[in-house]
């Protein structure tokens, strides 16, 4: 395999990780610097035949799969471990996926929270007594339901969370106790390859841990193709989450997918709690977060000054390098991904749009850009860009938001700010998204939580709890007690 150029990718395996062990089927793919274009690495393509075998070793192994409170530990110790070599991470995502320094530190913060939750989890997984004496004649019948594990987990993720999307299937599909084979974008390879690493130090048994690593839709197939895998957890697009569901037939899938996230400023709101926490969900990781604030309705008594304060603000953004210190908004994940997003900024001002600043573009990084004046028929509004985009809608009738944001194919999440209890919780009903924020934009996200969407957005949820109880078979046991 050919060593990388960078000496902070030194650690990391370009190799594939079958059943524990390191191997390499020949070809390669590039991984680049996310800034500047170059080649950064050249890793494994895992072969088909690699990948069958990784599915009949987790099979044939799952006796080893340690009980409740061992794999606690493991997820514990993994834990300490990235918090003890958190540096590499920071670094190594900085090149692959183009995060700040900060950017990285949140995300890991957030996958540590992850990991900790589901160690705590994995002592609690149990089912539940049912009241057999509530029906005639069955007092002397006793029932309970037993939470085994499925069996071998499959996870698909995308390149825009390669820590914590990565670690909020991993980490509960281990502390349900199945064999887990992981698939991350070919965008971010690396993190999974280190996260795998310390998976395997911090004593997770060798053969019930997979990397299959590929770009595109190969190798993600393939991994469709194998009948004897139980469960698939995705993120990514809906277009992708499509495939999966109709290949993956009748076996369980959990599906986070593509989004046009929105949060509401209604005219009671406080614009000093709100605006920075907009700022922020607007454009963290270049905006390439699903629920980044594509659409700002703003109740029209406020919307020259939101207007106003948020240009001021995102002027004040540096964007770059990220590499370099100060610099706010690092690149896209690819130039042509920052093309072809300028390009939906350039189609909506033909159509009437006005740009309140940004729209520029340097070869992936697309500056931080609000627009004006948009309209349902336009692509910055009706397709998820997925880019440091915001369109200010002014609104008058917050039935009209709500009738505007149900009309969309998507519903993951939305955040309202607002004083008066009545709209919020009008809102938390009418809305058919998968979470309701209030006083919080449609980022805000705690790991513990049930997080998912509704409609296009994908069905079930992460947070470890909820994933667990998803990874796992329930089944009844029923007792019929014979009388002395
Ligand atoms: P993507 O769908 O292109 O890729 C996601 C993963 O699927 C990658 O590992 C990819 O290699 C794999 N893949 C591609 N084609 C496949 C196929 N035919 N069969 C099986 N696997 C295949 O998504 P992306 O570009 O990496 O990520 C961006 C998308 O992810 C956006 O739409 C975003 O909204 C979504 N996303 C959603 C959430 C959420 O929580 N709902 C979170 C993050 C990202």
């Amino acid at each position: 395999m050919t060593p990388s150029a960078s000496p902070v990718l030194q650690s990391v395996s370009m190799l594939s990780l079958i059943a524990g062990q390191r191997v390499s089927s020949g070809a390669t793919f590039t991984v680049h610097d996310r800034y500047s274009g170059a080649e950064i690495a050249r890793v494994d393509q895992t072969s088909q035949a690699n990948i069958k075998e990784a599915v009949v070793k987790a099979r044939q192994n799952l006796r080893k799969v340690p009980d409740g409170y061992e794999r606690s530990r493991i997820l514990r110790r993994a834990a300490e471990i990235i918090q003890s070599r958190k540096q590499e991470f920071v670094d190594v995502m900085a090149l692959e996926a183009g995060f700040t320094a900060a950017e990285s530190s949140n995300e890991i913060a957030r996958g540590l929270d992850t990991l900790e939750i589901s160690s705590e989890e994995a002592k609690r997984i149990c089912g539940e007594m049912i009241p057999m004496d509530g029906n005639p004649g069955q007092k002397d019948r006793v029932a309970f339901t037993l939470r085994t594990p499925v069996g071998i987990v499959c996870a698909i993720t995308p390149f825009n969370a390669p820590f914590n999307a990565l670690l909020h299937k991993v980490a509960p599909a281990v502390a349900a106790g199945n064999a887990v084979i992981v698939k991350p974008s070919g965008y971010t390879p690396l993190t999974a390859s280190l996260i795998c690493d310390v998976l395997l130090e911090a004593g997770w048994p060798p053969e019930l841990l997979s990397l299959i690593q590929g770009e595109g839709a190969e190798a993600g197939e393939w991994l469709l193709d194998e009948k004897d895998i139980d469960f698939y957890t995705f993120t990514g697009s809906t277009r992708v989450g499509r495939i999966i569901q109709q290949k993956a037939g009748a076996r369980r899938t959990q599906l986070e997918l593509g989004s046009i996230a929105c949060t509401i400023i209604c005219a009671d709101a406080d614009l000093d709690l709100a605006l920075p926490r907009i700022l922020r969900a607007t454009f963290r990781k270049a905006g390439q977060v699903c629920t980044s604030i594509q659409r700002l309705y703003v109740a029209a008594a406020r919307i020259d000054e939101v207007s106003a304060r948020l240009e001021q603000a995102t002027r004040a953004l540096k964007s770059g390098n990220p590499r370099q210190a100060g610099v706010d908004v690092g690149p896209m994940i690819a130039e042509r991904e920052a093309v072809r997003a300028e390009s939906w900024v350039k189609e909506a001002v033909s159509m009437g749009a006005r740009v309140v600043t940004g729209g520029g573009r340097s070869g992936s990084v697309l500056e931080p850009t609000i627009l004006a004046n948009v309209r349902e028929g336009m692509k910055v509004m009706d397709q998820e860009i997925f880019a440091p985009v915001v369109t200010l809608i002014p609104f008058d009738d917050i039935d009209a938001v709500i009738a505007s944001i149900n009309a969309t194919p998507y519903g993951l999440a939305a955040g309202v700010f607002t004083n008066d209890v009545n709209t919020a919780f009008h809102m938390a009903r009418e809305l058919r998204v998968g979470g309701l924020h209030i006083n919080e934009t449609s980022s805000s996200r705690n790991d513990g939580m049930p997080y998912g969407g509704l409609k296009d957005s994908g069905y079930g949820f992460e947070g470890p709890k909820y994933l667990i109880r998803d990874m796992t078979d329930e089944k009844v046991v029923t007792f019929s007690l014979q009388r002395p």
